[in-house]
């Protein structure tokens, strides 16, 4: 009788050891979105970190080696220097201090006022002491976090749009680092915050799409930037601006170690005009849950005959707020979405977008919630040819 019990006991066991290795595995795959990604990345960046520093020291060494025995030669004394750090890249000259600029002028692109890096400060505070405090700084800051320089005209109209879900403690994060930075940068600028409720898979470009559309229909603005609410930049030289070419801005994340993790990156931070935007058809509605809007993004920007700008050096610097990710499930269909960007272009964007948002305005910000599902974006079936693509430039 028990050798008839004991087998069953250390089957039941195995199968049981089988079953959570296999569920722990499912939870990495599915319910744990970026995270071995962001492992994965954090991994590539650390050993190029790692191989670059060998690189440097083992030449510089040897540069010393030589310069030694050349001195041993001719008596010079050459001192050992194994600074491999990178300064902060200045892109041309700033307008020194004192310089002054008529309120009937345009605001100058590198003013004074921007002072470089920039102090950070990543310990929580609430929503009303930065609220206090911004206005303290500076009393013309308006309802929704709406501002606009005073002593010249603003080179840029910029709505910040932030998706947002589950995430109040980054927000005020946010405020306190951005505010400051864009009123030194003398920019026209108002944040909306576009929170996504109820269940369904965070969906961050259908987000995007929703705050572009309500962001339209409060000002004129006409430059879109795409915020992620825990990502802090690090340099006022970051200029918030658009231009000829849409912008990644977080180019450099400390979570990366400084390092851009791809070429097509477009993540964190990226901004596009309005026209830009609407030329590309918006971001695409599909992608449910963490991951692949921002590369679908960078291949329709590329579609459509844009090519991506950056901050040179080090200004393109950010830091991440850390956070789990709280239960935001990755899309694993992405990748299949993403080899059908081209055909879907035309189909799934700004213009399959309709919605029903609840609005409302806060101190620093406008606040738009909206429950998102898949029926809102419905895509036809028939996708043209992929050497076809429909682009469209409206925004409607
Ligand atoms: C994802 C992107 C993400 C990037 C960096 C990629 O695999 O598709 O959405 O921004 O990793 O984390």
């Amino acid at each position: 009788m028990r050798t008839h019990l004991k087998l069953p006991r250390r089957s039941f066991l195995g199968l049981l050891f089988l079953f959570s290795l296999s569920t722990s595995a499912l939870y990495f795959i599915y319910s744990a979105p970026g995270i071995v990604n962001e492992y994965l990345f954090m991994v590539q960046a650390r050993s190029i970190q790692i191989k670059e520093n060998v690189r440097s020291i083992g030449a510089q060494v040897l540069e010393q080696v030589v310069r030694g025995a050349y001195s041993s030669v001719n008596g010079t004394d050459y001192a050992y220097d194994f600074d491999i750090s990178e300064p902060y890249a200045q892109t041309t000259t700033y307008l020194p201090e004192g310089f002054t600029y008529l309120p009937n002028q345009r605001c100058p692109e590198r003013l004074p006022s921007m002072k470089g890096p920039v102090d950070m400060n990543m310990s929580e505070i609430s929503l009303e002491d930065v609220e206090r405090s911004l206005l303290e700084e500076d009393g013309s800051l308006g309802s929704g976090g709406h501002w606009k320089p005073q002593d010249c005209v603003p080179r840029w109209k910029v709505a910040i749009l932030v998706p947002f879900r589950n995430r109040h403690e980054h927000l005020p994060i946010l405020f306190r680092h951005l505010v400051p930075a864009l009123q030194r940068q003398r920019i026209q600028f108002g944040f909306y915050i576009i929170e996504q409720v109820r269940n369904e898979p965070f969906n961050r470009a259908m987000l995007f799409n929703v705050g572009f559309k309500e962001a339209m229909k409060d000002l004129d603005w006409d430059c879109m930037v795409f915020h992620d609410v825990d990502h802090i930049l690090e340099n006022d030289h970051n200029y918030y601006g658009c231009g000829d070419m849409p912008r990644h801005f977080a180019v450099k994340l400390n979570k990366y170690y400084y390092m851009l993790p791809y070429n097509e990156f477009f993540g964190g931070v990226s901004g596009l005009t309005v026209e830009q935007f609407q030329k590309i058809n918006g971001f695409p509605n599909a992608f449910w849950g963490w991951g692949g809007e921002d590369d679908d993004l960078w291949n329709r920007v590329q579609f459509a005959g844009y090519s991506v700008s950056r901050p040179p050096g080090d200004l393109g610097r950010y830091m991440s707020i850390p956070h789990h990710h709280r239960g935001e499930v990755q899309f694993l269909g992405r990748y299949t979405l993403l080899r059908q960007s081209k055909e879907r272009q035309g189909l799934d964007g700004l213009n399959n977008l309709v919605y029903i948002p609840q609005v409302s305005r806060r101190r620093l910000y406008t606040n738009v919630t909206v429950n998102l599902s898949r029926e809102l974006a419905p895509v036809a079936d028939s996708a043209p040819e992929a050497s076809e693509p429909r682009l469209t430039l409206s925004g409607s």
